[in-house]
């Protein structure tokens, strides 16, 4: 039998607010631990929290950005549980009412737009950080104590959660790269996995492919990169269609996946919403934004990632589109075509050669000039401007003064000499190992301290080797 993985995504995410969602304190890393704290994350006796409204906005933005209808009234709930990283014994939350429901993302794909559905965003608060000690994970499992940092205590977080729309874990992974991109743009959060500002969550089950049924899902947690949360999703498919295909039954339970041994183990069975006695924040009113705020918020939206990518599309490919959109590079694309310089070359080069974080300090018109140079020089040069080009001031000028030698009459001696040099690679280049050729423009690099054109040489060499 064939199996359709089904796929549902939980997603928090910390604003980047310059204070915590109920009180002042600063929100953020930095200070020693314990040392952001205050009476009301504290859960001290008698303080009362009082909503951040910035937080509030940046959730609805949020939710206008995934497509999300914007309830005139949401209401904060208590979400009840006892655990040392929550002083007051409840976490404040969103349930029945939240800010943000029933969006959707397009993810660009090959077959066209895949469409994963939002069911809801909501603004909750989270809970402090707990550092268990002396076990060999760092998880708590083996470990002899836990520390309590509450810095983190109450700082805003916006959980997403998706509809079981996605398929598969590339899927998965590109969704992923496409809301962190969305939320990275949208300057509310730095959306950072390794740091734990974004943190994904998998529900997976799978069916027989045809079938529309939901079957018992089991919840993966702890995954801290794109690509892991993709590995426990191919995990967790494989585990359980074994179950079924040995006649077995999965029983919900939540797994962490330990992606250096691929295993995944199982650590409590999932608890339902009963069990959190969920009942309305008594010491907040409800959240009832004003229309013009939702227009205005809607206003400041900018050109979304998907659109982009559809855009950028046409004149490259939906791998460079991707590629560049995701990575925060595509306006320094479309400022360097700008600027006169060949599409292509001008993607494969940012793409390739540029670090994500660089985008921003590009001056364009600098790039193109490159780019339009770049067979001149040569690769060494090339590859030193790339490597100073995001610097202030950072003028093309010099490096393009350093034309390649693509002087025939000074290159064949030494192309010569090397062909000499070399009777093995020669006999087994002409009996058909075409690959080669690059150790002979290699050699001819190298013997030319880089300067040689290395397009020149390759047409050089396999002239003479053809003959
Ligand atoms: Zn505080
Ligand atoms: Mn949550």
């Amino acid at each position: 039998m064939t199996w359709q993985p089904v796929v549902g995504l939980e997603i928090h995410v910390q604003l980047k607010t310059r204070t915590k969602m109920f009180c002042r304190c600063a929100n953020g890393f930095g200070g020693g631990e314990n040392t952001q704290t205050c009476p009301v994350c504290l859960a001290l006796p008698g303080a009362l929290p009082v909503p951040n409204r910035i937080a509030l906005e940046w959730t609805l933005k949020l939710g206008l950005a995934l497509g999300c209808e914007i309830p005139k009234r949401a209401v904060f709930a208590r979400k009840n549980y006892f655990y040392p990283d929550s002083p007051k014994g409840y976490q404040i939350s969103q349930y029945d009412l939240p800010s943000c429901v029933n969006g959707r993302m397009l993810v660009p794909s090959s077959a066209g737009d895949h469409e994963v559905g939002i069911v809801r965003a909501h603004l909750e608060e989270d809970a402090a950080k707990t550092v268990h000690v002396g076990g060999r994970t760092g998880r708590i499992g083996g470990a002899e104590h836990s520390l309590v940092d509450f810095n983190r205590v109450g700082t805003p977080l916006v959980e997403i959660v998706t509809g079981p729309d996605i398929h598969s874990s590339e899927d998965a992974r590109r969704f992923l790269q496409l809301l962190r991109q969305t939320i990275v743009e949208l300057g509310i959060s730095d959306a950072e996995m390794e740091k734990g500002t974004l943190r994904v969550d998998a529900n997976v089950s799978v069916r027989p492919a045809g079938s529309a049924e939901l079957r018992t899902r089991c919840e993966l947690k702890n995954m801290n990169s794109f690509r892991f949360v993709a590995q426990g999703i191919d995990a967790e498919v494989a585990r359980q269609i074994a179950v079924y295909e040995a006649g077995g039954e999965v029983v919900q339970e939540t797994y962490d996946f330990d992606a250096s041994s691929g295993a995944l183990t199982a650590r409590r069975s999932k608890e339902e919403a009963d069990d959190y006695r969920y009942f309305p924040e008594p010491d907040l009113v409800p959240v009832e934004p004003p229309a013009e705020l939702v227009e205005r918020l809607r206003g400041e939206l900018p050109e979304l990632p998907s659109v982009r990518i559809r855009r950028l599309e046409r004149e490259l490919d939906l791998d460079r589109a991707l590629v560049l959109v995701t990575g925060g590079l595509d306006r320094l694309y479309e400022a360097t075509v700008a600027a006169g310089a060949e599409p292509l070359p001008v993607a494969n080069l940012i793409a390739n050669r540029l670090a994500t974080s660089a985008g921003d300090a590009v001056d364009a018109s600098q790039l193109a000039l490159l780019v339009g140079a770049r067979d001149r020089i040569p690769r060494a040069v090339l590859d030193d401007a790339l490597s100073h080009i995001d610097e202030p001031g950072f003028e093309a000028a010099p490096y393009l003064a350093q034309e390649a030698v693509s002087d025939t009459g000074e290159l064949e001696p030494v192309i010569a000499r090397i062909i000499d040099a070399n009777p093995g690679q020669v006999a087994a280049y002409r009996g058909g190992k075409e690959g080669l050729l690059g150790f002979f423009v290699g050699q001819v690099l190298k013997e030319t301290g880089g300067k040689a054109n290395a397009r020149v040489v390759s047409e050089l060499v396999r002239e003479r080797l053809g003959a």
